[in-house]
């Protein structure tokens, strides 16, 4: 049986739902949001042009390349160590890892290579971009015995978040009811109030605070990974750096935003990335939070400029593909400001380069 048979028989995720609705009464939006992604990331390749939403290092080889060369940076100033493992959080098709590898190998870095990925399609891929890389369900089997070099690129943005609402009644869990043929979010019956800061217990009616248990395990992980074994890591996605309330929750299919509650399984639900409080833990697991900066802020100090230019030299009929190309990753209006760079590392490891 391959994927795709495994794809095409499964239940509808709609039929499912509503049976646990029937039977349980509301989902969580947590429960909603992490079976809807893992069901749409399992078997397909919603990357590119074709696919449903298009990142940055499938744009242009400048962000990897660029990426690549941070990592390259830090490392050498850290003294060069062997050996070192290069780890990605969900790697899609393998490009931003292909592009970062052979940049860093111009400089001597040749890491060993550890993909977390839970999408057996999108393992396949790369395989095909990265041959030598091993495979993780999460963090917990990555070796603990030499520094890590952690890229993560629109991967915490994917993880499942908890919504709160201020109700009449004070505070309650954002779950997801089935009423008159379609999904729609309604708040719980369960009261919330202990789970919510002191400062929020009398925020106005309809408040709405976002949290992503998901992400903050990731981090806490990931910090206390590298206050004890050395190394540096970038996260990069959409998301703010200052704590703010409201949704954040959305749907994306064919390029296109859609109802974030119809045919769960079959858009990509993102949420920002909450910046403040991912700092913050990291801090608290003994790690260094280098700084959180615009996409666009970041990829201009490390020379995107120089690199565009240099690119278009060697090829002058692909001048403005390569000017588009940079323009999309930092310019304001698209996505150089949303997307945000933050830099974490080891208390020994040196300042990167841009924050
Ligand atoms: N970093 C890539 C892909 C971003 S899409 C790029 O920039 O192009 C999100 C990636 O995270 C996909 O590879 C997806 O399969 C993976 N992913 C999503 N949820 C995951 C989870 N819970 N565990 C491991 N990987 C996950």
């Amino acid at each position: 049986m391959t994927a795709d048979d495994i794809g095409a028989s499964a239940e509808p995720l709609t039929a499912i739902f509503r049976r646990l609705i029937g039977t349980y009464g509301p989902l969580s939006l947590l429960h909603y949001m992490g079976e809807s992604n893992a069901r749409y990331y399992a078997d397909k390749d919603p990357l590119g042009t074709a696919g449903d939403f298009i990142t940055a290092p499938e744009i242009s080889q400048m962000f990897g390349e660029l990426v690549g060369l941070w990592l390259a940076d830090v490392w050498m100033r850290a003294g060069s160590p062997v050996p070192v493992h290069y780890v990605e959080l969900g790697p899609g098709r393998g490009t931003l890892a292909r592009d970062a590898l052979r940049t860093m190998k111009r400089v001597g870095l040749d890491p060993q290579v550890h993909f977390v990925e839970s999408s057996r399609a999108l393992k396949a891929l790369q395989a095909q971009a990265v041959p030598q890389a091993q495979w993780h369900d999460d963090l917990g089997t990555v070796p603990t015995d030499a520094p890590l070099l952690v890229v993560g690129n629109e991967f915490l943005d994917a993880l499942p978040v908890r919504q709160l609402v201020r109700t009449a009644k004070g505070w309650r869990e954002r779950m997801v009811d089935w009423a008159e043929d379609r999904f729609r979010p309604v708040a719980g019956e369960k009261p919330m109030d202990a789970a919510v800061p002191g400062v929020l217990a009398d925020a106005e009616e309809g408040t709405l605070l976002e949290t992503c248990p998901g992400a903050a395990a990731v981090m806490q992980e990931l910090s206390g990974r590298l206050a004890a074994q050395g190394g540096a890591a970038l996260l990069i996605d959409y998301g703010y750096a200052e704590p703010q309330t409201g949704s954040t929750l959305q749907a994306l299919r064919a390029h296109t935003k859609v109802d974030p509650f119809t045919a769960p399984g079959e858009a990509d639900l993102t949420c920002l990335v909450d910046f403040a409080v991912l700092a913050e833990i990291a801090v608290k697991e003994g790690a260094t939070w280098q700084g959180t900066v615009t996409q666009g802020a970041f990829l201009r100090a490390l020379g995107i400029d120089l690199r565009a230019a240099k690119l278009a030299a060697a090829a002058p009929h692909h001048a403005d593909t390569i000017q588009r190309a940079k323009d999309r990753l930092i310019s304001d209006e698209q996505m150089g400001s949303l997307f945000k760079v933050m830099g974490v590392s080891g208390p020994q490891w040196p300042q990167g380069a841009g924050f």
